[in-house]
Formats: C-alpha cells, sequence, structure tokens
C-alpha cells in the first residue's frame, strides 16, 4: 500500500534503522532522514550512513525518487549531561537498576521529540523510529507504550497530527533480517550486513557473514543470532 504522506526516519547507519528506512520507501511518496551525532564514543554509525544511502539510493530507481534530504542534527551536550558506556569509555555493564550502562536516559524521546520538530518544518506527518520491544536490551524509552505516549505529548503540544510509527516493535532480530528480504531482496540484505553498524565497540576489522563487528558486545550478539535463525529459516523453507 502507498501513502501519499511523506515520512521522516530516525537514520543511525544500523541494520535496525536500514530496514526501518527500506519499509518507509516502500510505503511514503517521499522520505527524508535524520541523524544525530550525540558524542557517541565511536562515530563508525555515523560515518556508514552516507554510504548507505548512497547504496539504497541505486538499489531501485523509484526509491531514488523518493529520498529527499538528510538531516544530521548536532546534539553532543548528552554527553555533558549524562554518564553512559555509549559516550564515555567505560565498559560495558549491567548497572544496579537492572538496565545496561548503554542506556542514555531519554534519549529515543529526546531524538523523537527533535525529530518532531524538524518533521513539522518539513511538512512531513509520519516518524519512523527503529524501537523494538522485542529483544531490546530493557530500554524504556523503546517501549511501545513510551512511544504512544510520546506521540499524543507531540500531538497535543505541537497542535498536530504526526504519526509514530515503529516498524520492528513486535518483531525480533531474524524477523528484522526477514523484512528486509521482503523489501529489498538479496540486495538489501547485502546492503545491510556489509554496509551497516551496530557494535557497540565500533569495531569494522572484520566482516562476518552477519556483518562487521566485535563479535562478542551485546549488539553484536543480538545480530549474529538473528541472522543465524534468519539464514535456518531461509533454508528450511527450501
Ligand atoms: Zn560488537
Amino acid at each position: 500500500m502507498q501513502f501519499s504522506d511523506g515520512a521522516l526516519v530516525l537514520f543511525s547507519g544500523g541494520q535496525d534503522s536500514t530496514t526501518c528506512l527500506a519499509w518507509a520507501l516502500s510505503r511514503y511518496a517521499k522520505v527524508e532522514t535524520i541523524g544525530f551525532n550525540y558524542g557517541q564514543r565511536h562515530a563508525v554509525e555515523m560515518s556508514v550512513r552516507p554510504q548507505i544511502l548512497q547504496a539504497m539510493r541505486a538499489l531501485k530507481p523509484e526509491w531514488d525518487g523518493k529520498l529527499g534530504p538528510d538531516h544530521v542534527i548536532d546534539l553532543s551536550f548528552i554527553g555533558d549531561i549524562s554518564d553512559t558506556a555509549l559516550t564515555q569509555h567505560v565498559e560495558i555493564a549491567m548497572a544496579e537498576n537492572g538496565l545496561p550502562n548503554t542506556f542514555v536516559p531519554g534519549r529515543n524521546l529526546l531524538f523523537m521529540t527533535v525529530a518532531a520538530t524538524l518533521a513539522y518544518r518539513r511538512g512531513l506527518t509520519v516518524l519512523v523510529g527503529g524501537m523494538c520491544e522485542t529483544d531490546f536490551s530493557g530500554y524504556p524509552d523503546c517501549r511501545d507504550d513510551t512511544m504512544k505516549a510520546l506521540q499524543v505529548a507531540l500531538n497535543l503540544g505541537m497542535a498536530t497530527r504526526l504519526k509514530l510509527e515503529t516498524p520492528l516493535m513486535w518483531i525480533d532480530k531474524s524477523q528484522t533480517w526477514q523484512l528486509a528480504q521482503e523489501l529489498g531482496g538479496g540486495a538489501l540484505i547485502e546492503l545491510i550486513r556489509a554496509a551497516t553498524h551496530t557494535c557497540y565497540l565500533g569495531e569494522r576489522g572484520t566482516l562476518h557473514d552477519w556483518g562487521y563487528g566485535c563479535g562478542s558486545c551485546p549488539a553484536c550478539a543480538l545480530r549474529a543470532r538473528g541472522y543465524a535463525e534468519f539464514t535456518q529459516f531461509a533454508k528450511d523453507r527450501k
């Protein structure tokens, strides 16, 4: 189904947000992207974004026609106001409150709110994010209820009818690969495998079958397991 609305995709350069971008390009009349510099420990994610956008354009002519400008917003003050393993050089571990110390409190709330402000200016009515409640790391700002509450708050506060779409909310990592397969076939799988970046440690030395990464941080472990399940599932169906 095609919608006439324009969408703004929160695009980090990772597997999830690249799949969300393909999802939006398959659905909406025009699509723009937004990325945030927030003093990430490793700038790798941000550096792969332009290559991915270029490769997405090359994948399908209609995607090329729909894909509008990419907006990079500086939110580096996050490092000044929060203490997290994503912005500081500390070991990734579980904190006392049961959340991993990669958690940046309120990050997705801030990202969505900034995206809403930009969408308002650009006349885009849909915000697309890769938040996922299925195999997430317990981040409370990835929850469906959080996003639904935020949608209400944003629309009340800005007098708009914005829609927050989270196509990955109820699927696991293997199903995220499957979704990419359905949206863009083997070419999109290959693009996501080789070009996107998920690893918390910023490791891009070795290309594994599931992509680049250290292979042992929580993000790599999740991505590798999902890819193994996806390829096994594809074999079983043959
Ligand atoms: Zn890793």
